[in-house]
């Protein structure tokens, strides 16, 4: 029976990898029945919508899981982002985001394995924001429950347990941030001791990006606040190819939906040259979340051996095929 899924194309280069990956998807012989969404964002404004359309929040609750392209969202004045609502209403507090080296791709590393473990709807984002006219000040408030710290750091141990890791990081900056990295810090330390068997350690975010782009290798799984933990993925990415090739997933008690870590990129939208294998891995992620294994596994061993072999990459990763010849080239390899 076909799955009962969501799909969100996004705008920017949304379309143009989303069409990649599920024509990969249908080569993997995977039947998704899909309730797909095009009208979010500055698309669903345009037309008096609210940018998060509640049709789009049913269609998931009831479906259970999506798969996402990026929502451009205006800097500074406008919607507030479409990204951080859906985390927030849906409760998708985890944010998982896999660094990997791939072999064949010229990078300073090659032996990078590590998931970064991002809480997803608390701290600087929580949306607590004041502008005073008055006093021309402007505060944003980091807030962090004891309940949003909690599951997070536990989701990331259970991860790492059900996962044969054996290591895990929790950076934070409470030296400065007493109150809330200091909450998150102590929950971190509490949790690590139910877990004898994982190394657990904690690291201060400005000396663990340096340690990252120096000794990315000696880590393993990473677990942070919001924004902490959307800096550092960017800068993970940046050690294995960069965001065309980095996959991500938002993931809640009952809900999931799957999205990479790249924006919707406005510099180079509706050109075809975009590098679907992000999204395409984010589908693996997802394939293998409803329980289809085989076709997720078959995706990923066909584009790491694209990779190795260095034929059909995009332009990103050093090659020169657009984004329609490399989701031919991977849907034939499947
Ligand atoms: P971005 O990720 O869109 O782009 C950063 C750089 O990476 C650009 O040079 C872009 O061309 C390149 N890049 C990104 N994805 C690529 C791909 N698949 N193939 C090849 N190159 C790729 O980040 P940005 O420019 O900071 O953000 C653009 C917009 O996207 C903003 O409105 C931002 O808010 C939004 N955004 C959305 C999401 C999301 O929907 N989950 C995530 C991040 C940013």
């Amino acid at each position: 029976m076909a799955h009962q899924l969501t799909l969100l194309p996004g705008d920017g280069i949304g379309p143009e990898v989303t069409e990649a990956t599920l024509q990969v998807i249908e080569a993997a012989g995977v039947d998704i029945d899909w309730d797909r969404h095009r009208v979010i964002g500055a698309n669903a404004v345009e037309r008096g919508r609210p940018a998060l359309p509640s049709d789009i929040v049913d269609s998931i609750q009831e479906r259970g899981t999506a798969l996402k392209g990026p929502v451009t969202t205006p800097v500074g004045q406008g919607f507030t982002s479409v990204n951080v609502q859906l985390r927030q209403r849906l409760d998708l507090y985890s944010n998982v985001r896999p660094a990997t080296s791939l072999e064949g791709l010229d990078t300073p590393f090659d032996d990078v394995d590590l998931i970064i473990f991002r809480e997803n709807t608390e701290g600087l984002y929580s949306g607590i924001e004041y502008y005073d006219e008055r006093l021309d000040i402007a505060d944003s408030i980091a807030r962090v429950t004891k309940r949003g710290a909690e599951r997070i750091i536990r989701f990331c141990f259970e991860y790492a347990q059900a996962h044969g890791r054996e290591h895990v990081t929790l950076a934070h900056k409470a030296n400065i941030l007493k109150k809330t990295s200091g909450l998150f810090l102590d929950i971190g330390r509490d949790l690590a001791a139910e877990y004898p068997d994982i190394e657990f350690e904690d690291s201060i975010i400005d000396n663990l990006c340096m340690q990252l782009v120096t000794n990315p290798e000696n880590y393993d799984c990473i677990v942070s606040t919001n924004l902490f933990g959307d800096i550092l993925s960017d800068l993970t990415a940046g050690l294995v190819g960069g965001l065309g090739v980095t996959p991500g997933a938002n993931i809640g008690d009952e809900l999931a939906v799957f999205e990479a870590v790249h924006g919707s990129a406005p510099d180079i939208a509706g050109q075809n040259v975009a590098n679907p294998t992000a999204m395409t891995r984010t589908a693996a992620m997802m394939l293998q979340h409803i329980g289809e294994d085989e076709a997720a596994a078959a995706i990923e061993q066909s584009l790491f051996a694209m990779y190795r072999d260095g034929d059909t990459l995009t332009q990103d990763v050093g090659g020169d095929a657009s984004t329609s010849e490399f989701a031919d080239a991977l849907s034939d390899r499947v």
